[in-house]
């Protein structure tokens, strides 16, 4: 017998667990449920696929035994078993990745820790909620030798060699004082039915029957072992459904949607896809857990195939069953496999549809959507080009003319006749992005503008470049306007002197100063050229640290009908268009939310002007 340690990470877990976090402990025979019914797809597809396998006696079930008098319960499965290594690394710390900074995010507020561990699953260890102390009798398949696992919680677990008659895990619980109503069939059964129904095998419950005044053992099947997504939709509740998606997903809320198709003909598969409410917690780590299960004609194959959906739906959990393929076909060889890529190429339209008409049939709900996976949703326009229309279809931003979020269908179709463009502008901050300067002549026109404030949207906006037959196009690009061609040459030539002043002024700074018309109250904006990254742009690629840019100058667009221009030219004043220069050139930084060069001095004159003024 040995002594070990639990990882640290285990006992914070179960000290949470134990103090009782989770208000509906009855999940714990999900959870056992569903390792045993993983364990008996494992052994399925070793038997199927692997000739050292071919022999042994696939009998899959799993048996719950009720122990009234001693007061325990027994769950058992003839599935692949556990080897002395496999218990110490599954049952003794969490492999999951990111468990570290999970568990640092628990705050001992239970409402809000119990959501949490809902979207991170304990599995096994939800156990400890109902037992003080646990056993696991194991054998692995093609193995000779058994081993107990054995543990009261707290910081460590013992391992002793075992004798069992064959392969398969049977685990057992030693209630806890105030776990005992699971010692009731009723629970049991109750249990069972909302969450384990249609897990594909048979769950059967012993329990002891007086018949005649003597004991009797009773051993009855007290799930439909049906593989839920196999049944036709008609025979499914929607309840039914939505306990299914707990099972497969460790979720504890109701999942947002569910999709379920079945296709026959030259392409025979099933799809049952579901669509969480909240985001996992390992959404953005490029290490996340693949929510899809491949069956191949109810075989289980593999359970992190991030191949069968693109990474932009990596949020969809379910399953993908598909007919035509061989099941001893290798993993590795699946993932390259033409049937498999057809599958989701069809999965793909169809979720991208299903929650088309979500947003067109619920745009509330769809906003619950958008708002958790949005920005995961976007990252699709790098990628999917075959229903890059439908995916368009999907995206909301905020806008300049209005307080909800607007897709491009509504913009495109709210906009003058005249007007061919959508425009948009990019930054931080959708508020300071709607007081941009940049806007004044397109709220003056009433044109509408799309304010880009989510990070993502700087990459994602030259990739979408045209939504149907319209193109976006920036505000802050330096040829957006439809100019009075005669007014601007008059300016220009009305301004000549400011302007190479000006221009002289700032050489170091902006790449060249113009007059414009896109200006209806500030006196100045700052543009970029048609090449060049806009800010927001240059703020991204500096975040991510990808490259030492030289630094993009920006070009400086003057409003020619400023007071300031005509006070500059009736007095004629042009000693002082350096300073006025450095003054605008600042003013149009910290407009955009741009630092300023040399603060100090921009406050000098600023100061200096007061002075003169009062
Ligand atoms: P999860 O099921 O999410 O991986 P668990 O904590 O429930 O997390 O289980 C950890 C691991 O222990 C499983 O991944 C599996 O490898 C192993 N395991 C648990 N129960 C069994 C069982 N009945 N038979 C075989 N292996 C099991």
């Amino acid at each position: 017998m040995s002594k070990y340690e639990f990882q640290t990470e285990v006992s914070q877990l179960l000290d949470l667990m134990i103090h009782s976090l989770y208000s509906n402990k009855e999940i714990f025979l999900r959870e056992l449920v569903s390792n045993a019914s993983d364990a008996l797809d494992k052994l399925n597809y070793l038997t199927l696929t692997d000739d050292k396998f071919k022999d042994l006696s696939y009998e899959p079930r799993i048996d719950i035994k009720i122990d009234k008098e001693n007061k325990k319960l027994i769950i058992s499965d003839t599935g692949i078993g556990m080897s002395k290594d496999d218990l110490q690394k599954n049952l003794g710390t969490i492999a999951k990745s990111g468990t570290k900074s999970f568990i640092e995010k628990l705050s001992g507020d239970a409402k809000k820790d119990s959501s949490l561990i809902g979207q991170f699953g304990v599995g096994f260890y939800a156990a400890f909620m109902v037992a003080d102390k646990i056993e696991v009798l194991t054998q692995k398949a093609g193995a000779k030798t058994a081993h107990t696992w054995i543990s009261k919680g707290g910081n460590d677990y013992e391992i002793k060699d075992a004798t069992k008659e064959s392969h398969g895990t049977e685990i057992t619980l030693h209630l806890r004082e105030e776990a005992t109503e699971f010692l009731e069939e009723y629970r049991i059964k109750n249990i069972i039915e909302k969450y384990s129904n249609h897990i594909p095998f048979p769950i059967f419950l012993e329990k002891e029957e007086e018949k005649e005044g003597k004991k009797e053992q009773v051993i009855e099947q007290i799930n439909k072992a049906s593989a839920l997504w196999r049944l036709s939709k008609s025979q499914i509740s929607d309840e039914e459904y939505k306990d299914f998606y707990k099972t497969i997903s460790h979720d504890s809320e109701d999942p947002l949607l569910y999709i379920h198709t079945k296709a026959e003909g030259t392409l025979e598969y099933t799809t049952l896809f579901y669509i969480p409410k909240t985001a996992p917690f390992d959404l953005f780590r490029v290490d996340y857990q693949s929510g899809i299960k491949l069956y191949v004609k109810r075989v289980f194959i593999s359970d992190d195939d991030k191949e069968l959906l693109p990474t932009y739906l990596r949020f969809v959990k379910g399953i993908v069953d598909v007919e035509d393929l061989p099941l001893n076909v290798s993993r590795e060889i699946l993932q390259q496999n033409v049937i498999l890529s057809k599958v989701k190429k069809a999965s793909v339209k169809k979720i991208l549809t299903e929650l088309k008409k979500l947003k067109e049939k619920d745009f509330d709900t769809y906003l619950t959507f958008y708002n958790v996976f949005g920005k995961v949703l976007k990252e699709g326009v790098m990628s999917e080009f075959e229903h890059k229309d439908l995916l368009l279809d999907l995206l909301l931003f905020k806008s300049s003319k209005r307080d909800t979020l607007v897709d491009f269908k509504t913009y495109v179709d709210e906009m003058p006749e005249n007007q061919k463009e959508i425009f948009y502008i990019t930054g931080e901050d959708a508020n300071m992005l709607k007081n941009s300067p940049l806007l004044e002549s397109f709220n003056d026109k009433g044109i509408e503008v799309l304010l880009m404030d989510d990070e993502v949207d700087t990459i994602i906006v030259p990739n979408i470049q045209q939504y149907k037959e319209s193109t976006l196009k920036a505000v802050n690009a330096a040829d957006v306007e439809d100019n009075d061609e005669e007014k601007l040459k008059a300016d220009e030539e009305k301004l000549a002197e400011v302007l190479v002043k000006m221009k002289e002024s700032l050489k170091d700074e902006v790449k060249d100063v113009k007059v414009t018309q896109r200006l209806k109250t500030s006196p100045a904006v700052l543009v970029y050229d048609k090449d060049d990254p806009d800010f927001a742009m240059q703020q991204m690629l500096k975040q991510m640290g990808q490259m030492e840019l030289p630094p993009v100058k920006p070009i400086l667009e003057i409003n020619p009908d400023h007071q300031i221009f005509n006070t500059i030219l009736e007095k004629k004043s042009f000693q002082k268009i350096d300073d006025v220069a450095h003054t605008l050139l600042d003013l149009a930084k910290l407009s955009e939310g741009m630092k300023i060069e040399d603060p100090n001095a921009f406050s000098k004159r600023i100061y200096d002007m007061i002075g003169k003024t009062l």
